[in-house]
């Protein structure tokens, strides 16, 4: 039965566990769409929603705090894990690699909160294999001379890079279709609230609360 027995809808789960199972997310976009200050945003909003901090073998750029923004590896270590199979999925973006730790996803939506993935289109796809449930988001830029600005302004990335992460966009960009979402981050509070009606909208839907509202279901139909 694959690696779907962390899923919420899931049979074998114990009732009062299901009751619990938060949702999975994977949020995708080229690089300087605007992904992480979104999902940052959102996450520093929403206490019940979590997201999944990767493993990567890129060093860390200025300010970024490992633990927090990446767990920080070598390429050895990063083998390692994937051969122990620890990822849930696993890719090279950009020649770094990047992965998920499958058991904080696991536990993570035990615990009930909703989890965001901020991964790439292959990534994406490993993990629809594994969990078809999970919800695809798409980022867009409004332009590709947008899209140019803001990895320069986000002074993180020397020329090269710029330019390496540029001819990949439209690769990853050509994946939107493979998303269930669709976000254009121009105006970013506009798009942050796109963001957050989707996630919320699916805590709403009848799947979920059928289990979430069993309680109160049972209680609402009761004959007197
Ligand atoms: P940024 O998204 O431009 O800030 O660049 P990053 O260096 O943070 O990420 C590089 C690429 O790796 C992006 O395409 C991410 O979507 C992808 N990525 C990050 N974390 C993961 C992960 O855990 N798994 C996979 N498969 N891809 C990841
Ligand atoms: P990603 O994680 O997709 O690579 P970032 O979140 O790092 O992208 O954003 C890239 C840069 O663009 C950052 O400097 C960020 O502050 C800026 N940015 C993000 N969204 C917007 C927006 N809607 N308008 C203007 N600048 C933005
Ligand atoms: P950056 O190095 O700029 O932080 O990220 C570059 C790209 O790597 C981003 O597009 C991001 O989505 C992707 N990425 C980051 N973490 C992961 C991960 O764990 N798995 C996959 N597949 N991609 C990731």
């Amino acid at each position: 039965v694959k690696r779907r027995a962390f899923c919420h809808n899931y049979p074998t789960i114990p009732y009062s566990v299901r009751n619990m199972m938060g949702n999975l997310f994977i949020v995708a976009a080229p690089s300087g769409a605007g992904k992480t200050s979104l999902v940052n945003a959102l996450i520093s909003q929403h206490a019940e929603i979590k997201l999944s901090v990767s493993h990567t073998t890129r060093p860390p750029r200025e300010g970024e705090v490992n633990g927090k923004d990446y767990h920080f590896v070598d390429q050895q270590t990063f083998s390692a894990m994937r051969d122990a199979g620890k990822f849930l999925e696993s890719a090279t973006v950009f020649d770094n690699s990047y992965g998920t730790s499958s058991d904080t996803v696991k536990s993570l939506l035990a615990d009930g909160f909703d989890v965001i993935l901020e991964i790439d289109w292959q990534g994406a796809q490993q993990v629809r294999n594994n969990f078809p449930q999970a919800i695809g988001i798409f980022i867009l830029p409004p332009s590709k001379a947008t899209l140019e600005q803001r990895l320069r302004n986000r002074g993180q990335d020397n020329e090269d890079v710029i330019a390496r992460r540029m001819r990949d966009a439209e690769n990853e960009i050509s994946h939107y279709v493979e998303f269930d979402y669709i976000i254009v981050n121009d105006d970013f509070e506009q798009a942050l609230t796109s963001l957050s009606s989707i996630i919320v909208a699916q805590r709403h839907s009848l799947a979920i609360q059928k289990n979430s509202q069993a309680d109160l279901i049972t209680e609402l139909l009761a004959q007197r």
